[in-house]
């Protein structure tokens, strides 16, 4: 059955799924202090998150209601389709059932308005005017600019220089939601002056963006920060997703025997995951967990897990977290969403307690994996998400060599629109693939914090 067809409003989700109550027992450790090893109090995100958000980061309830404005701004897209891919498995000649769940299809392309319109709102209710963030190629730009258009609020965005410079669509889509867009290093923040007095001609970095959006909402009593992944909080807004999926599943008859994502930061990944991953820690269901990563940044499959700082410049509290090194440069590959250093705590934890396994794949190898999708399926897959379908179609054609009727179920976080350039070096043949940066990775691991914790 093509579950896209069973759409009714109904499903949409009333409630987020919290999944800090089960996680395995001891999984979970605090965030440092950096300077005293103390575990942080929630007080300390006072300055640049509001006690809302804050108070959701640290839950145990297993469930937290979605406010009514943000359900009507959701049903703007959701919920969204639940795919059969009929056509790929066809095009593998698999016994596997190959279902996938369809981000793409939000204002901004991907999952990440779930949950930059409910951190819109949350701040728009503690009385803040202004959200100050940061983004990369401009997929978390693009959602937090949606969000504040739809709740009246304005937006400063800290785009690195070099995304800037070459995406300037992404650009564009968050001006006409009325963001104002700078390119990063600016003159506005210290961290970015000093950046510039360095190196005039800096083209940016994630992690420079980061200080200057976080200087900028911490200088500003109307304006907050506000972070697209990695936190409890963001991957709580995401599980709308597998909340909705649950539901579309048991509408097919079926029920994964494996459920795959990309994972950059963890939350698209979490979100569809963690609703049936709750099935699996309470004993009732035997589902199976796989991340896909990129190789060249390769945080779970090749990194430690240890305690390490969320940003470059080190001035976050610490974080129990597989990491490459808060400092690690990944290669400039085309998933630019799949560059973080680390990986969500929620997920590294998973992954250390046995509940989830990871694989990394290089760029060539899921460019061909995207190409595959997008002549069977007719979508074209953003970089980051063709990661889960290179995994999800070696799960096919495993199952194919084993004679087996796997249920495979994957995000398609968001599509390929505006990647266009990357198909293109693809292609023609010009895709490099990096290889394992372990130099670089032995130089960054070697600037992670021991401290006595
Ligand atoms: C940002 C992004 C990702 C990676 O972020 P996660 O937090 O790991 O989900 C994946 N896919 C798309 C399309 C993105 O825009």
């Amino acid at each position: 059955m093509a579950v896209k067809t069973i759409l009714s409003e109904d499903m949409l989700p009333t409630r987020w799924y919290n999944i800090v109550p089960d996680m395995p027992a001891g999984s979970l450790k605090p965030p440092l202090d950096p300077a005293t090893g103390e575990p942080v109090g929630p007080e300390a995100l006072a300055p640049i998150f509001p006690m809302s958000l804050i108070s959701q980061e640290v839950s145990t309830e297993r469930f937290v209601d979605i406010p009514e404005e943000v359900q009507e701004i959701y049903k703007l897209w959701r919920p969204t389709p639940l795919i059969r891919a009929r056509r790929l498995e066809k095009v593998l000649d698999t016994p596997a059932k190959i279902y996938f769940k369809y981000e793409g299809v939000s204002p901004a392309g991907s999952h990440k308005p779930n949950t930059s319109v409910p951190q819109a709102y949350f701040n728009r209710e503690a009385g803040i005017k202004r959200i100050a963030t940061e983004t990369g190629a401009g997929q978390w730009g693009s959602a937090m600019a949606l969000a504040t258009q739809m709740f009246g609020m304005a937006c400063t965005v800290y785009m690195v220089r070099i995304s800037y410079e070459q995406k300037p669509y992404r650009r564009s889509m968050m001006e006409v939601w009325g963001a104002e867009v700078l390119a990063s290093p600016t003159g506005r923040t210290n961290s970015g002056r000093a950046v510039l007095e360095k190196d005039p001609e800096s083209l940016g970095s994630l992690g420079i963006a980061i200080s200057e959006a976080s200087e900028d909402a911490a200088t500003h009593d109307d304006t907050n920060y506000s972070l697209g992944s990695v936190l409890n909080h963001v991957l709580m807004h995401q599980t709308v997703v597998g909340e909705e999926c649950k539901q579309q599943m048991e509408i097919a008859g079926d029920y994964p025997d494996i459920v795959i994502g990309c994972i950059g930061g963890g939350s698209n990944y979490a979100g569809l995951a963690f609703p049936f991953m709750r099935d699996r820690l309470s004993g009732e269901k035997q589902v199976e967990f796989l991340a896909a990563e990129p190789s060249a940044c390769p945080t779970v499959t090749r990194g430690k897990l240890t305690y390490d700082f969320g940003d470059a410049l080190g001035s976050t509290p610490l974080f129990m977290m597989h990491t490459l090194g808060h400092d690690f440069t990944p290669p400039g590959i085309h998933a630019g969403g799949l560059r973080y250093h680390a990986m969500a705590p929620l997920i590294s934890a998973l992954v250390d307690t046995g509940n989830m396994s990871a694989v990394a794949y290089g760029q060539t190898e899921i460019f061909e994996a995207a190409v595959t999708f997008a002549r069977a399926e007719a979508i074209i897959p953003a970089p980051e998400s063709s990661h889960a379908i290179k995994a999800a179609i070696d799960e096919a054609v495993r199952a194919r060599e084993a004679g087996e009727g796997r249920v495979i179920l994957f995000n398609l976080s968001g599509h390929g629109h505006f990647d266009m350039s990357a198909y293109d070096q693809y292609l023609s043949g010009k895709l490099t693939d990096y290889a394992y940066p372990e130099e670089k990775i032995k130089e960054s691991m070697a600037k992670i914090p021991k401290g006595t914790w």
